[in-house]
């Protein structure tokens, strides 16, 4: 346990209705009583827990602010510690007058996500619960925040702690063939051992795919629209984005950089590549624009393959559709307001995913797009409740655990020794419960709590 107090503004730093003052530590509600004086007379280290009082945030015998004061009592608080919460008139002068107040009383200032990091050092949450917070305050979506949620009542926890119990199972047969084998233990089967670590690996696999879909959710599917020239793809930018971006003219290759737009379809997140379409040029600007699109197709979650509907398949089509990477793809068959009739989409239906029509000039087809993406990115077998990696550091552990797991096998398979395979497995259940922030160096724990603000 920690025993300095901290003490920081818990509520955004602008005007606002409400501010709250967050002192947390043993020495909480002695600070409390020094700056906080109840209606009632009451000195606030007298309070039950989970009660509240009005009065006013004082400095010495001045008055700072009235408001409200709530006693949490550790261990039954947000960080396991005593809490005194004040919340006091909004305004930015005021509430830093209480802060302060409360800092000359012996608080010091609190770091960045310093109350959540005291949460998890205090056992109250595991490190994908702590970073699960940070998720729900900066959702901004109801998926998102349902994803956030999930994690915060430990799905992913759990989801890695049974994979961890399985590695663990593993190295306790193992240990105990190696400390006794003369003994009656069943000799350590190669080839079960084999069977069970193929098991944890594709457990492993399906978690970090999960990881994608996780990216997904918080940052949105990022697309990429490509195709000829003229065929309308900054139009359709241009559509999307719902406002005039890229240069929009009738000469071939005039839009000559990339640029990213986030934009919201419905509930459906998309980070909008624009790109200068993916053709060989001898324009050297223009050149670099072709390199950064193709880098950022291969990249993408999302091809946005337009072709212009009232022209055939032109050569130039066909080489790009050679072209096209193994990614998701949505044919878009644009400038249908031009024609009634077309047969673009059987030439092209077959080869994609889904193909839709639209008019990006006149921004018909946009509801059809977004049932596209919605069915190919949001539905399906993924529930909040699985345990959905939400971050490149979950990620990075999952995958050295995975990498650890597979060379154990290899190891195995070669016929090298029990006591190699034990080392592997225990650096990937480490990996594991580094994730979870069961057995995280100070450096990882440091680094999670870093991105956090001040005052959470
Ligand atoms: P890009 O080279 O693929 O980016 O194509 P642009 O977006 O610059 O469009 C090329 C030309 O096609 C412009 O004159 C656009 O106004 C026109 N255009 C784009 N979309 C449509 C559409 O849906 N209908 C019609 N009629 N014209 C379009």
């Amino acid at each position: 346990m920690n025993c300095t107090t901290i003490a920081a503004i818990s509520t955004p730093h602008a005007e606002g209705g409400i501010a709250v003052i967050r002192i947390s530590g043993e020495k909480a509600l002695k600070i409390a009583d020094k700056i906080f004086r109840t209606a009632s007379g009451k000195l606030p280290s007298e309070m039950k827990g989970y009660t509240c009082a009005y009065g006013h945030s004082v400095k010495g015998d001045e008055i700072i602010d009235e408001g409200v004061l709530t006693v949490f009592r550790g261990p039954k608080s947000y960080t396991g510690e005593d809490i005194a919460e004040i919340s006091c008139h909004g305004g930015i002068y005021v509430s830093r007058g209480t802060l302060r107040a409360a800092i000359e009383a012996g608080a010091i200032p609190a770091e960045a996500g310093e109350f959540t990091k005291r949460a998890f050092l205090n056992g109250k949450k595991s490190l994908t619960e702590a970073e699960a917070v940070m998720d729900i305050i900066s959702a901004d979506s109801e998926r998102e925040l349902k994803f956030a949620r999930s994690m915060q009542e430990g799905a992913v926890f759990r989801r890695i702690r049974s994979i961890t119990d399985k590695i663990v199972t593993v190295l306790g047969a193992l240990a105990a063939w190696s400390d006794y084998p003369e003994d009656d233990i069943p000799e350590v089967e190669p080839e079960a051992l084999k069977a069970s670590l193929e098991d944890i690996k594709q457990e492993l696999l399906e978690t970090i795919r999960t990881g994608d879909y996780g990216r997904i959710i918080k940052e949105g599917v990022s697309a990429v629209i490509i195709g000829r020239p003229n065929v309308g793809k900054s139009t359709l930018f241009n559509l999307l984005s719902g406002c005039e971006r890229s240069i929009v003219t009738d000469i071939a290759g005039t839009t000559r950089d990339v640029v990213e737009e986030r934009i919201r379809l419905g509930d459906v997140t998309l980070r909008l590549w624009d790109t200068a379409g993916l053709r060989e040029t001898e324009d050297v600007i223009e050149k670099i624009g072709v390199n950064i699109a193709k880098e950022r197709l291969e990249r993408a979650d999302l091809v946005l393959a337009v072709f212009d509907g009232t022209e055939p398949l032109s050569d130039e089509d066909r080489e790009l559709l050679e072209r096209l990477p193994g990614k998701r793809t949505i044919a878009v068959i644009n400038k249908l307001d031009r024609i009634s009739e077309n047969d673009l989409r059987e030439s092209l239906g077959c080869k994609f995913e889904r193909c839709i029509g639209m008019s990006a000039k006149e921004g018909t087809g946009l509801e059809e797009l977004h049932e596209a993406i919605e069915d190919m990115f949001y539905k399906g077998e993924v529930t909040p409740e699985m345990g959905i990696l939400a971050n490149e550091r979950q990620l990075g552990c999952a995958r050295a655990a995975e990498g650890l797991i597979e060379e154990a096998i290899e190891a195995l398979e070669m016929g090298i020794n029990l006591d190699a395979v034990t080392v592997l497995l225990d650096d990937a259940a480490d990996n594991l419960m580094s994730l979870t922030g069961e057995r995280a160096s100070e450096k990882v724990v440091e680094e999670v709590f870093s991105r956090f603000c001040v005052g959470k």
